[in-house]
């Protein structure tokens, strides 16, 4: 029978159609809003990773010189007896839990629950802090809510301009393009990024204007637009004042980047800033940011700076004829990126977008999960101070739907650090780099073997559905937590059926921020369109901002942000900013896409893009091998010379593991605000290798 269903890799949540063919799957794409029937090369092949050859069927136990299949009984007794032991050691806060953005809204919550309420602890945190973590800041603090899209998708296609920074939706996203074609055929296309990228190429045609700052300078780019904004007087006065708060103090802010000064910062020609503000005020626009400006350590003030702009041009919660006509929005990457965030596994949040040193929120989530208030444990730390404390405050990790040895930024260290650890548990259904690091490796269902929700880039709740039988000895995540919790004695109750483990997430989350209440799997089947808050009772929220904002006095905040520029030499490195970023081919750590044929042949390897007159002066040609060095460490790629990239950037995708990993060169070093690592600028130096004939 065939069965509806979402792609399994990012935030756009594609839908399908997934019809079983023997013992495998047959997709399709499925009319749907977001998607209208297409799919990306990523979609298409996505049941290939459910039979790939090295799936993990069974329980594996490290033993010297690799690993042995174990009973599930087996396994879980022991992992049990080594958390008790290491529990009661070093404390509870010696366990550590890191889960993912591909989870459903299901295991995430339930991740959340088991982490504080049977492992007692608070180190909980998960990836989506690398790729989500500034914009939901800057949301919160500008509107009093985060939701990527404050509006559906569709809402853009009847946009004048866009103004996209630091998104390459036409590789991460490619059904999203449609989405920008009312913007392209008006020629209002604005793409901000220092690579000329497959979503720049699409300005080439008369469609719109590509801006090119030099890497970490997105913030001032915004403080010159807005700057611009206000002194030309196309600011919307009515809006500001009814709507928001803090215009005097952004003012001040802003009167000092006048566009002469921002190109000397930024390199992008002030009459094209003036060129963009203009064009931005003349109506029906959106800004839209990506993890290109989000990915810094001023991620957060840059996407404040965004949201100030589109506030002084009066964009968000303009709604004419039911639709949306000008916006603010971030792009959610991963899957779940959105839904992830919302139920608990996040290390200062509990379910429904509740903050955990809440009082009123601990008592509620507390009386769902039938435990006293007090014993939830407070906030936790983010992902990399989490992953910093591996081998000394934190023994034992949990990792669900993460591949940290590949994503991580400084991924050496964390490598090494997972190395020290008294026990590593991974739950996955491919032998991971982290995986294989592992003292057990846990077989999970994937996608299209079982049933649940995610939540996409808009707020919209999905149903995922069973289409094929998962390998025998493959468990649910559900199914794992259930087991351990009774081998710990936890409180409270443990579904493993995935409708019952929603409605009691729909529980926790009512009154929240993200309120699921009106929701279960039944209502969802019944193919509503569940824009959160979905309260009970009520039809959801497909569009926010209408008539207020999320924050008590129903005003948006204009925030003045200030650029934290970097003296030259503060930096340790070399001469050349290396940007890390996707690929059309692979997602994420590339765990799946690198088992899928079809997606390997067609990009087998990390190529490093370099400008021609830097490869000239490096002495590189296109295909030759180079090696890339920061104070971290030190990668090898092809190079790929290319004339859409600036002279003084280089450019590596982060999909690859072992001596071509991007984040061996990566930093450590976080937004202070989000604590969202800086994947998108690293100073390295380039150079060309000699290789020896075989
Ligand atoms: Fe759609 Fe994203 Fe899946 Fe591609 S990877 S098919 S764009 S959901």
């Amino acid at each position: 029978m065939t069965r509806s269903s979402h792609c399994p890799y990012c935030a756009l949540q594609c839908a399908m159609s997934l019809t079983p063919a023997g013992a495998r799957i047959e997709v399709a794409g499925r009319d749907f809003p977001t998607n209208r029937g297409g799919l990306c090369k990523k979609g298409w092949t996505s049941a290939e990773v459910l039979d790939t050859t090295d799936r993990v069927t069974r329980p594996l136990r490290r033993v010297d010189g690799g690993f042995e299949e174990v009973s599930w009984a087996e396994a879980l007794d022991d992992i049990a007896r080594r958390l008790r032991d290491i529990r009661s050691s070093h404390g509870a806060d010696a366990v550590g839990v890191f889960g993912g953005g591909g989870l459903t809204n299901e295991k995430a919550y339930q991740l959340g629950k088991f982490a504080r309420i049977a492992l007692g602890t608070s180190r909980i945190d998960y990836n989506g802090r690398f790729c989500m973590s500034s914009a939901a800041a800057a949301g919160n603090r500008a509107f009093g809510v985060d939701r990527g899209l404050p509006f559906p998708v569709e809402d853009l296609d009847d946009a004048r301009t866009i103004l996209l920074l630091g998104s390459n939706v036409a590789a991460t996203m490619p059904p999203f393009i449609g989405h920008l074609a009312g913007a392209r055929a008006a020629g209002g296309l604005v793409v901000v990024d220092p690579r000329r990228s497959e979503t720049a190429r699409l300005t080439e045609d008369g469609g719109g204007i590509h801006v090119q700052p030099a890497p970490g300078t997105d913030l001032v780019v915004l403080l010159g637009l807005t700057h611009v904004v206000l002194a030309e007087g196309l600011a919307d006065s009515a809006y500001l004042a009814e709507r928001t708060v803090g215009l005097d103090e952004l003012r001040r802010e802003v009167n000092r980047w006048w566009p002469e000064r921002v190109q000397e910062v930024t390199g992008v020609p002030a009459a094209q800033l003036r060129q963009v503000a203009r064009r931005l005020a003349e109506g029906r626009a959106f800004i839209l940011t990506g993890r290109g400006v989000e990915q810094h350590v001023d991620g957060t003030d840059t996407a404040t700076a965004a949201i100030n702009l589109a506030l002084v041009l009066g964009l968000p919660g303009r709604v004419e004829g039911g639709r949306a006509v000008s916006g603010y929005g971030t792009l959610t990457g991963q899957g779940n990126g959105q839904g992830g965030r919302e139920h608990g596994q996040k290390a200062d949040q509990l379910p429904g977008y509740r903050k955990i040193t809440d009082p009123a929120a601990r008592e509620h989530v507390a009386s769902v999960w039938g435990v006293p208030p007090e014993s939830i444990p407070g906030p936790g730390v983010p992902a990399v101070e989490l992953l910093g404390m591996l081998g000394r405050e934190v023994k034992a990790l949990l990792v669900h739907g993460s591949n940290v040895v590949v994503s991580a930024p400084d991924a050496a260290a964390v490598t090494r650090a997972l190395d020290e650890l008294d026990l590593l548990v991974v739950c996955d259904f491919v032998p991971s780099e982290t995986a294989l690091l592992a003292d057990y490796i846990l077989p999970v269902t994937q996608w299209a073997e079982e049933e649940g929700t995610m939540t996409s880039l808009e707020g919209r709740v999905l149903r995922r559905r069973r289409a094929i039988d998962p390998p025998a000895e493959a468990r649910s995540e559900l199914w794992v937590m259930r087991e351990l919790a009774r081998r710990l004695d936890a409180p409270g109750t443990w579904s493993t059926d995935a409708a019952e483990v929603f409605d009691e997430l729909a529980r926790a989350s009512a009154g929240g921020i993200a309120d699921y209440s009106g929701l279960s799997h039944a209502r969802l089947d019944e193919g509503v369109a569940a824009f959160w808050p979905y309260p009970a009772g009520s039809a959801g929220t497909p569009r926010l901002f209408e008539d207020r904002f999320a924050h008590p006095d129903g005003l948006a905040r204009l925030v003045a942000v200030i650029p934290r520029l970097r003296e030259p030499g503060a930096q340790r490195g070399g001469e050349l900013t290396l940007v890390t970023g996707r690929l059309l081919e692979h997602y994420q750590s590339g765990a799946q896409t690198r088992r899928v044929p079809e997606l390997v042949t067609a990009r087998p390897e990390a190529a490093l893009q370099i400008h021609p007159a830097t490869a000239s002066r490096l002495g590189i040609a296109s295909g030759d091998l180079v090696e890339i060095t920061s104070p971290r460490g030190v990668t090898r790629a092809r190079a790929e010379v290319t004339s859409g990239i600036r002279h003084d950037t280089v450019f590596l995708p982060f999909h690859f593991p072992g001596a071509e990993r991007a984040n061996t060169l990566t930093e450590a070093a976080v937004d202070p605000v989000s604590a969202m690592p800086e994947f998108k600028r690293t100073l390295v130096s380039v150079a060309r290798v000699e290789e020896v004939p075989a």
